[in-house]
């Protein structure tokens, strides 16, 4: 039985078996895919405290290997579910289930992250980092006087748009209606923006490339996509293409025993702890407001102490 195991081996998740290792806990992380989390995915990290310039890869594999390193277990393992086989004020067991095996552990952190949602057309796999980029604050840097667009509508594109307006040289916000559904705050703050253009009731249905790299999109009338029959078609030249059209957090595996949110985020303060005794959630897949690098390395250490102070209580 283990002390603490820990599903995800992303920021929250490393940084978690970091701190319990060095409480000398033993430590399980299951990973269902490669370890990082979608920072892998970030060409280059500007914005870590006393990490200037570092690539996504380096800085995964320099937090994996710490964690390797103070003798943290890792398993490439895609957890099923989480059973609880007891959880009281004097002992806590659970078992968790992957595809392969079954584990026993005395306390669990949850650091599974969340997907980008995908605008699902042709190419855009392909262009992730050459163009295509699914987070304004890791990457509007790269774009500084360049022509950009924003899709999406809710508050994280719109606080895209206006973070992107002081850095590129031209923004387009495209969104699928006329009405936001993000704050008219943020929306009214767009519109006095001299190199904001929106447009709007628009759909992007195309990207085209030259020599790898994004060159346009092509939007078009989105009722008459719904009518099958593309109208309005307008190609824009762009250098990137932000995609803020809302996150998926992969917490699909704990519904019904963990307490989520209405968008699927478990519900947790900045204590970490869910409703179940014994079980801690850290990283993009709780309930917050800021998800960032620093804030999921932040929520491991969060939930760390709190699972070895469960232990040692
Ligand atoms: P969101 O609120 O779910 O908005 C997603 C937006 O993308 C919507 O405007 C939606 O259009 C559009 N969309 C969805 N699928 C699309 C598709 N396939 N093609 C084109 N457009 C598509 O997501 P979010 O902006 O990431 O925000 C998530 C949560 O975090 C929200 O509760 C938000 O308020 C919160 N948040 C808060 C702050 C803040 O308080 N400072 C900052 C950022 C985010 P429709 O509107 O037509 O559905």
């Amino acid at each position: 039985m283990y002390d603490i195991l820990i599903v995800g081996a992303g920021p929250a998740g490393l940084t978690a078996a970091i701190y319990a290792r060095r409480a000398s806990k033993s430590v399980l992380v299951l990973e269902a895919l490669t370890y990082g989390g979608q920072i892998v995915n970030t060409l280059e990290i500007e914005n870590y405290p006393a990490e200037p310039h570092i690539s996504g890869f380096d800085f995964a594999t320099k937090l994996y290997n710490q964690a390797k390193e103070l003798g943290a277990e890792v398993r490439f393992e895609r957890v099923t579910e989480i059973r609880k086989e007891s959880s009281d004020a004097d002992a806590s067991h659970f078992g968790v289930i992957t595809a392969k095996s079954e584990y026993e552990a005395k306390t669990v952190i949850i650091a599974t992250g969340s997907a980008n949602r995908k605008l699902g057309i042709s190419g855009e796999e392909a262009l992730i980092g050459r163009g295509i980029s699914y987070c304004a604050t890791c990457d509007g840097a790269f774009y500084r006087g360049k022509t950009v667009a924003v899709v999406g509508g809710g508050n994280t594109a719109l606080e895209d748009a206006l973070y992107l307006s002081d850095v590129a040289g031209k923004v387009y916000l495209i969104h699928r209606r006329d009405e936001f559904r993000g704050e008219e705050i943020a929306a009214a703050g767009l519109k006095e923006k001299a190199n904001v253009e929106f447009i709007l009731n628009s759909v992007v249905t195309e990207l085209k490339e030259d020599g790898g790299k994004l060159v346009s999109v092509t939007v078009a009338d989105a009722k008459s996509i719904a009518a099958g029959e593309p109208t309005g078609l307008r190609e824009i030249p762009v250098d990137g293409l932000f995609v803020a059209v809302g996150r998926i957090p992969s917490n699909q595996s704990f519904a019904g025993l963990i307490e989520t949110d209405e968008a699927g985020y478990i519900k947790a303060g900045e204590n970490c702890k869910t409703n179940v005794s014994g079980i801690f959630v850290a990283g993009d897949n709780r309930t917050k407001e800021v998800r960032q690098l620093v804030t999921a390395a932040s929520d491991g250490a969060i939930a760390a102490t709190a699972a070895i102070n469960f232990l040692n209580r």
